[in-house]
């Protein structure tokens, strides 16, 4: 009984160590397709970096020709809630929020304004952060490329 079950624990250790031997040999630093090369230096950095650990290459500084809806402009042009969206590409959301949104938001607070002798405007206030802040967390469609194909 002893002895079956050392044997068999012997077998396993022998195709354990077989396995490992025939595996590829592990590679200390893959080439893989989620790394890339930094362009001045050549140190290995993920493949979405947007600078180098090893010197001062930035990827903002590497292109600077290709055009960047600014966050802080979306947010600015959102005074006028719809516009920062339309700016950064989202059109049919900006036409909505222009639109549609916030004259319902200004007549509910009209509205309110009346009831409430004239605070309820203040209700505009919140909605326009809201705005100002989803201009800014929303992806930039004009600048924005499908990463599809880009990659190996
Ligand atoms: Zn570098």
């Amino acid at each position: 009984m002893l002895d079956e079950f050392g044997s068999s624990c012997d077998v396993q250790w022998r195709f354990d160590s077989s396995m490992e031997y025939t595996d590829a040999p592990p590679q200390p630093e893959p080439v893989s397709f989620d790394t890339m090369e930094c362009p001045f230096c050549g140190t290995a950095l993920p493949a979405n970096a947007q600078a180098c650990t090893n010197c001062d290459w930035t990827l903002e500084a590497s292109k600077p020709a290709e055009p960047k809806a600014s966050d802080a402009m979306a947010i600015l042009l959102s005074i006028i809630p719809g516009l920062g969206h339309i700016y950064k590409g989202h059109r049919v959301m900006g036409a909505l929020i222009l639109f549609l949104i916030t004259p319902t938001a200004i007549a509910f607070a009209i509205l309110a304004a009346i009831a409430s002798a004239g605070w309820g405007i203040l209700m505009l206030i919140p909605y326009w952060g809201a705005v100002m802040l989803h201009v800014w967390a929303i992806d930039d469609r004009v600048t924005q490329k499908p990463d599809e194909g880009e990659q190996y």
